[in-house]
């Protein structure tokens, strides 16, 4: 019999397949098809497109894998795109974005050069399940009952939210953050490992989180969550938002801080952005698709009744307008971080987009 190792250049995933048995396949397929998905699509992925795991989850026998997949210049400097789904179990419609978009540039891969020469400019990793124990569990948080989202180490600065803003009381209740001091969890350090290794030193990137389950509108979000007031680099966000709108009018993303909504604990991306923009003189924009869900419910009020229908498209025409209304936004991210030197701005620029966005976000809160 011919293995599937012989086949496919990408041996992480052969290897993950062989190591499970005829019952692991089948609990896979059932509660977590997305993976059985991204394995199937990265087993035919051109030998171009590298795929790893970060790391493994435990769940019962089984374990889960962290994957990650690369495409694009191998130059170090080249500016970055990090594509990152599913960090709550609950969201998948998160995860099937992100996968959504990379089956696409997969099969484009073969035909497409303009798309060649663009990922010659552009670094893109994707992150499609980051928490695949909670996708499993269909749980929002990983199966340690600890919310992904409130678990870096980083405390909000006013009155967060009373529970959602993070809570240390119980792992049986929502929002819990765990005890990030002691280490975040094994999700967020994949996570962790993978952008310290892959931001330093380029001199633009930006990330994509892609969530769901808030408001009637999809909304793009940016740091701060732990305080109201704005970010260093908040100049380039608003110019980001500029170029957007300017490209695709008929859009209406919303672009929000997220202390706009509610403070919290632990918040991911406000950690990692610390981290890069501090110790590096590139621009690092971390940026969190929230697809907003309530409209989904409105229009059918039965999905209330079900768990994974606050959070999830169910009606087949909705999830698959869903599905490729976002991937003009990744393609836009992509181009405009490999042309960003034609866009985000320095010095007078920068103090004038600075002054536009605090009087656009912070007027109330300065
Ligand atoms: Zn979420």
């Amino acid at each position: 019999m011919t293995e599937l190792r012989d086949l496919t250049p990408h041996t992480a995933i052969a290897d993950e397949q062989t190591q499970r048995g005829q019952r692991q396949r089948r609990q896979l397929r059932t509660f977590l098809p997305e993976m059985t998905a991204l394995e199937r699509m990265l087993a035919e992925a051109p030998a171009q497109v590298e795929s790893h795991v970060v790391d493994h989850v435990a769940l019962d026998d089984l374990q889960l894998p962290i994957y990650r997949i690369d495409i694009g210049s191998p130059r170090p400097e080249a500016p970055a795109v990090l594509l990152v789904g599913g960090v709550h179990g609950l969201e998948r419609i998160g995860s099937q974005v992100v996968m959504a978009w990379l089956e696409g540039v997969l099969k484009r891969l073969a035909w497409d050069e303009q798309l060649a020469a663009l990922l010659e400019r552009v670094h893109v990793t994707v992150l499609p399940i980051l928490n695949p124990g909670g996708m499993y569990l269909n749980q929002r948080s990983n199966p340690s009952g600890v919310d992904l989202m409130r678990n870096a180490p980083i405390t909000a600065q006013d009155r967060s939210a009373f529970l959602l803003g993070g809570q240390r009381l119980s792992r049986r209740l929502p929002w819990y953050t765990g005890d990030p001091e002691q280490g975040m969890e094994v999700e967020n350090q994949a996570l962790e490992t993978v952008i310290r290794e892959l931001l330093p030193g380029r001199s633009f990137s930006v990330a994509l989180d892609c969530h769901s389950g808030f408001g009637w509108q999809d909304q793009i979000w940016f740091p701060y969550a732990y305080r109201r007031r704005p970010m260093r680099r908040i100049a380039s966000v608003m110019a980001l938002k500029l170029i957007w709108e300017q490209a695709y009018p008929n859009h209406d993303y919303r672009f929000e801080p997220q202390s706009r909504h509610y403070l919290t604990h632990g918040d991911l991306w406000d950690y990692f952005y610390k981290q890069i923009n501090r110790d590096n003189p590139g621009v690092f924009l971390p940026l969190t698709l929230e697809m907003g869900s309530w409209r989904w419910i409105r229009k059918r009020p039965r999905q209330l009744f079900r768990l994974d229908g606050l959070f999830n498209p169910l009606v087949p025409h909705r999830h698959k307008r869903v599905l490729r209304t976002h991937l003009t936004w990744i393609d836009f991210l992509l181009n405009a971080a490999a042309s960003h030197r034609n866009w985000l701005p320095e010095q007078e620029q920068e103090a004038m987009l600075r002054e536009a966005a605090i009087m656009h976000w912070y007027r109330d809160s300065i």
